[in-house]
């Protein structure tokens, strides 16, 4: 805490001292229980409001015993949420100039993603070390000076359903793409896919999926960059787009997305974990559209794209004869004197690893090789859209060549 007053100057010595003897007074009589919420995903003090009631956003209760302390609860949609991707998203409107102290206390899981701010919702940076301390894996405390406008607090930059379809529909305007629903979530949100308009005639098809996970946020950053390289105005991609067609289903777990949900859908499962039998509405969808490939068009590739705590790929070579040959060596071996500070690991599957995830899917019921990829967690963003364009390009270079 010491570096955070060191912020504020002496002029805001008095209100920094309350606050101190505040949250002092909190600790003597909290006692650690936490106390009903003001009102589910929003509480309210003299000094400020906290809600998380928007699109994304993410916490299961808040209460405030004085004015300037706040405890936010995180916990996990379901008990068995593994990967532990703890989610929170809210929003802090000061009412009164006076810093405040917001601790994030965990159940179910732990603090993992280092906490993020922005102003506007859409412009987000990372929250200077001085300004948050972690006491423990489950309890965190947030330093904030007050703001004259409302701001955002998120485990990642909030990337709700409507920035996955406002990009979606710029990708439609700019480029030869449709745009068509497959199907819906558990609670009725589409599952929009985009298709490359290929004209009659029977193509050779990659396909790609997102966000079957909620939180994994630069997994869709990655999704995005890649998918635009392909339709790039470029001879690689325009020759690319003669040969292949290019399907992607950005986000398969809309209710998750727009719940603030750490991993699952509402149906209370990984939906990664539910390839067969699709017992989710999300999943068949997918499944249904992927049916198209058991005659006539052909499936040659299968994308899957996901975060974790580092940059990693997931490569699963086609179970008949591997197709591009040598695919992945040429593929890396392409693309890694193009990357710039883009460390990734490599975990190369030749076996299916007997989970009912996409891949393995893919990988059974089409004979095609898949991929997954994995965008670091905590990797700057353009760092990832920069490398997912050379990922792309050399990737277009090595099935042109096949
Ligand atoms: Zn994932």
């Amino acid at each position: 805490m010491s570096k955070c007053i060191k912020n504020f100057g002496l002029e805001k010595f008095y209100p920094i001292m309350k606050l101190v003897i505040g949250y002092f007074v909190y600790i003597a009589t909290s006692s650690g229980v936490i106390a009903a919420p003001n009102d589910g995903k929003k509480c309210e003090s003299v000094n400020a409001i906290i809600s998380a009631e928007f699109e994304a956003g993410g916490m299961s209760s808040c209460s405030s015993f004085v004015p300037s302390i706040f405890r936010v609860l995180i916990e996990p949609e379901d008990e068995d949420s593994i990967g532990r991707s703890a989610w929170y998203a809210f929003k802090i409107t000061n009412k009164v100039s006076t810093p405040i102290v917001v601790e994030l206390v965990y159940r179910g899981g732990e603090h993992r993603f280092w906490p993020k701010i922005s102003r506007d919702g859409r412009t987000w940076s990372r929250l200077d070390s001085s300004m948050f301390k972690e006491v423990s894996e489950q309890r965190i405390q947030l330093f904030l000076q007050p703001q004259d406008n409302p701001y955002y607090i998120a485990a990642q930059e909030i990337y709700g359903n409507d920035v996955s379809l406002n990009w979606m529909n710029k990708m439609v305007a700019n480029n030869a793409v449709s745009r068509s629903t497959i199907g819906a979530s558990e609670l009725g949100r589409p599952i929009h896919k985009i298709e490359s308009n290929s004209g009659n005639n029977t193509k050779e098809y990659i396909f790609m999926i997102g966000r079957q996970h909620p939180a994994e946020v630069p997994g869709a950053w990655a999704m995005t960059s890649f998918i635009e390289t392909l339709y790039a105005n470029t001879d690689l991609a325009r020759r690319f787009r003669d040969r292949f067609g290019i399907i992607s289903v950005p986000v398969v777990n809309p209710d998750g997305v727009a719940l603030g949900y750490w991993r699952n859908s509402t149906g209370g499962r990984d939906l990664n974990y539910t390839w067969g039998p699709f017992v989710h509405k999300e999943t068949l969808s997918v499944k249904n559209e992927l049916d198209r490939f058991k005659g006539g068009d052909k499936l040659k590739l299968f994308i899957d794209f996901h975060s974790t705590h580092g940059n990693l790929f997931y490569t699963q070579r086609s179970p008949g004869g591997e197709w591009p040959s040598d695919m992945t060596r040429r593929w890396f071996s392409g693309a890694m004197p193009r990357l710039n500070n883009y460390e990734f690991e490599h975990i190369a599957l030749t076996t299916d690893s007997g989970m009912k995830n996409s891949n393995n899917y893919a990988y059974h019921t089409f004979n095609v090789p898949t991929i997954i990829v994995e965008a670091g967690e905590e990797t700057e963003r353009l760092t990832i859209q920069n490398a997912m364009v050379v990922f792309a390009e050399e990737l277009m270079r090595v099935m042109l060549g096949s």
